[in-house]
């Protein structure tokens, strides 16, 4: 009997699973029966841009953590396809920073290309992932616009939900009283809300980093940005302060570590996500930080306790769209019986290897080597197209550079593609004057 798939989600990595499988059966293999469910109405994940925050109009949490005029925080070169290029998408090659909208257009070119949107079933939120007795899954969904909730079995889960979107929401004393808003990243869309304003960030992630940077911008009057341990350190600009810990607020006045403060009118937890999939039986679910060498991942992808079960993109991500190529390839392999899983205590001692390896790393430098091997690895076990994985990760040590110069131009610098060799050409407006994101404005040549 044809054996079954269920995907869940349709962000880039269950998209990779889609296109992998359609890539094996396009070379002739006999593949199983393939259905994704997706919660939102459209595929591409963080990608998929919402204007909504807290509940969508089914009472669901809203996946979306992206916001407006977010551009691409890496350089495009790190995260090419390997089977379909941006020169294939664009018919031409583009910068290196391409706008949400324009890395959504290419995320969903190349699976409009291989013709799986069929195996999507769109508004359709998985409720929860259960083993059988016989070692299959039982995978109970809600068909939300029909608010109809059924069940079917499967002999593989892929799980590919993402692990930005739960935020972590710390409470600081005088919260409840601040006279401003105080928001999760989660929860921020439009940088012009924070215009003239004097705004707190708090953390040091991409998220303050980014948040902050698009802030002012947008014309933010002031960039706080509060730290527990270490300063993100860049040359900020003149408008912009790196403070110690938040102690507390008192009515709009921060107080600091430090034993300063400051006036301010708004307040944004850049505090990360969590591992959340609230949908998985307990001896399913994936625990892990939010790091390098996950726990309890075969190879950073099978379930050691039934390797039936994959979760791709569950690391911290470097690599983003090609690790999650890499990824669903070798799941893929798997399940086609191409590539044979050692016993238990073998994959246990993988985990444990890539963790004490990753705790060995002294620097972001080490970070990105290790994960560029760890996708080099992966890919060499299956027949997605190899890429020059040193290219890339060098492309990456140049950006960390071209951020430490000046991290409000580092999107304006270009970086050649690992996948045709070409030459990203420089960006019409720099991006600190490009306020018009739009897909058809940043094309324009
Ligand atoms: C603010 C922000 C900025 C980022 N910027 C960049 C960037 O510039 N470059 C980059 O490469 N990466 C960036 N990332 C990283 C991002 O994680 C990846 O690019 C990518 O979106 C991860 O893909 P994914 O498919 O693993 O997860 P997601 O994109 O999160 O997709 C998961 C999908 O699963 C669906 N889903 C979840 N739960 C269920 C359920 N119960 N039932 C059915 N469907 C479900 C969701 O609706 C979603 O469509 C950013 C992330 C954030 C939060």
């Amino acid at each position: 009997m044809t054996k079954r798939v269920a995907i869940i989600g349709a962000g880039p990595s269950g998209l990779a699973q889609l296109r992998a499988f359609q890539s094996a059966k396009e070379k002739g293999a006999d593949i199983p029966e393939v259905v994704c469910f997706e919660k939102q109405s459209n595929w591409g994940g963080l990608w998929n841009y919402t204007w909504r925050t807290g509940l969508d109009q089914y009472g669901e949490p809203v996946h979306g953590s992206m916001y407006r005029y977010l551009w691409s925080n890496g350089p495009k070169e790190g995260l090419e396809f390997a089977d379909y290029s941006f020169e294939e998408h664009f018919g031409k090659q583009i910068a290196s920073y391409p706008p949400r909208a324009v890395l959504f257009d290419y995320i969903e070119g190349r699976v409009k290309k291989a013709g799986v949107r069929d195996l999507i079933r769109f508004e359709t939120a998985v409720r929860s992932v259960e083993e059988t007795d016989d070692g299959k899954f039982t995978v109970k969904v809600k068909d939300l616009p029909g608010d109809n909730e059924y069940e079917e079995v499967f002999d593989y889960v892929v799980c590919a939900s993402g692990h930005f979107s739960t935020p972590n929401v710390p409470e600081f004393e005088g919260f409840d009283s601040f006279k401003g808003r105080v928001l999760h990243a989660h929860d921020f869309r439009d940088a012009l809300e924070f215009k003239d304003m004097d705004l707190l960030l708090i953390g040091t992630s991409y998220s303050a980093e980014d948040i902050g940077s698009q802030c002012w911008k947008y014309g933010a009057k002031s960039i706080t940005v509060s730290h527990r341990t270490a300063a993100m350190g860049y040359d900020w600009p003149d408008n912009w302060a790196e403070v110690p810990l938040l102690l507390k607020v008192d009515g709009n006045t921060a107080h600091f570590k430090d034993g300063t403060s400051r006036k301010v009118d708004a307040i944004i937890l850049c505090t990360g996500y969590q591992h959340h999939f609230p949908f998985m039986a307990d001896n399913l679910c994936l625990r892990t930080a939010n790091r390098l060498a996950t726990a309890n991942l075969y190879k950073g992808v099978a379930w050691i306790d039934n390797p039936n079960l994959f979760y791709l993109g569950m690391q911290d991500q470097w690599f983003t769209f090609n690790m999650f190529d890499a990824q669903a390839w070798w799941a893929r392999d798997v399940m086609l019986g191409r590539i044979a899983l050692p016993d238990r205590a073998t994959m246990l001692a993988d985990v444990e290897e890539r963790v004490a390896r990753e705790d060995a790393g002294e620097d972001d430098y080490d970070a990105i080597w290790y994960q560029g091997d760890y996708v080099k690895e992966l890919i060499a076990e299956t027949d997605y197209p190899s890429f020059d994985l040193e290219g890339a990760c060098q492309a990456f040590k140049e950006w960390k550079g071209h951020k430490k110069k000046n991290i409000m131009t580092f999107r304006d610098n270009g970086y050649k593609s690992v996948i045709t060799g070409t030459m990203a050409p420089k960006h019409h407006t720099p991006w600190k004057d490009a306020l018009d994101d739009s897909l058809e404005v940043y094309l324009q040549n």
